[in-house]
């Protein structure tokens, strides 16, 4: 039988990445996008990214039938002191978007006089049971390369085109989607996951 489970987010997109990085390994478990009653929008008020991710699940629980998954992602830059992190879409300080988060990035590591600097994504799970589950499970991965000053390709969002990740020669934008779906923080975060959700 097949087992739905909400994921906290109205990102179409989000929901379609989840389905086919579940389908590479599981054909029981069924992602199915938030309900009408669910929040348009969650503050991600929180100082990590476990409370930001159990923020977004506690909140799309209180109205879900069926259990629910959140996320929270983000870039990490060595030479940056780890940021951006949790800040990671809203990077730029006045106009934060994808290009502007991106560019302002590489402005800072040129500041430093860097050209390149040890970097990874980090992406979390929390998945609830139900709104009062006592325990929710916890999932973390990380997907570790380098950043680059210098970006390429055009697949992909966020910092994409200037993370380069190890044993690829390629930037992550340049890599096909069926790759990155097989390597990246949330395909190894989702698979920690479905190790512990049972059958
Ligand atoms: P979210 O938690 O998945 O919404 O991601 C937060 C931010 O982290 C995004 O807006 C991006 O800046 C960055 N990020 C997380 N995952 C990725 C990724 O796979 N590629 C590019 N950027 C990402």
């Amino acid at each position: 039988m097949t087992m739905n489970i909400m994921l906290a987010t109205n990102n179409l997109n989000k929901v379609s990445e989840f389905n086919k990085i579940i389908l590479k390994s599981r054909n029981d478990i069924n992602i199915v996008p938030a309900s009408r009653l669910s929040p348009s929008d969650v503050d991600e008020t929180g100082t990590s990214y476990l409370e930001n991710a159990l923020l977004k699940a506690k909140a799309f629980a209180k109205c879900s039938e069926f259990p629910v998954l959140a996320d929270d992602s983000g870039f990490e830059v060595t030479a940056l002191n780890h940021c951006p992190g949790i800040f990671s879409a809203r990077y730029h300080p006045t106009n934060p978007n994808c290009s502007n988060n991106l560019n302002y990035l590489v402005s800072q590591l040129l500041d430093m006089g860097l050209n390149s600097s040890r970097a990874l994504y980090r992406c979390v799970l929390v998945y609830l049971r139900n709104y009062d589950d006592p325990v929710p499970i916890v999932c973390e991965a990380t997907w570790e390369g380098t950043v680059k000053t210098t970006a390429q390709g055009v697949n992909g969002f966020g910092y994409d085109p200037i993370f380069y990740p190890d044993n690829y020669k390629v930037s992550s934008a340049e890599l096909a989607d069926d790759v990155k779906l097989l390597i990246n923080h949330r395909a190894m975060a989702i698979q920690k996951l479905l190790s512990k959700i049972k059958r």
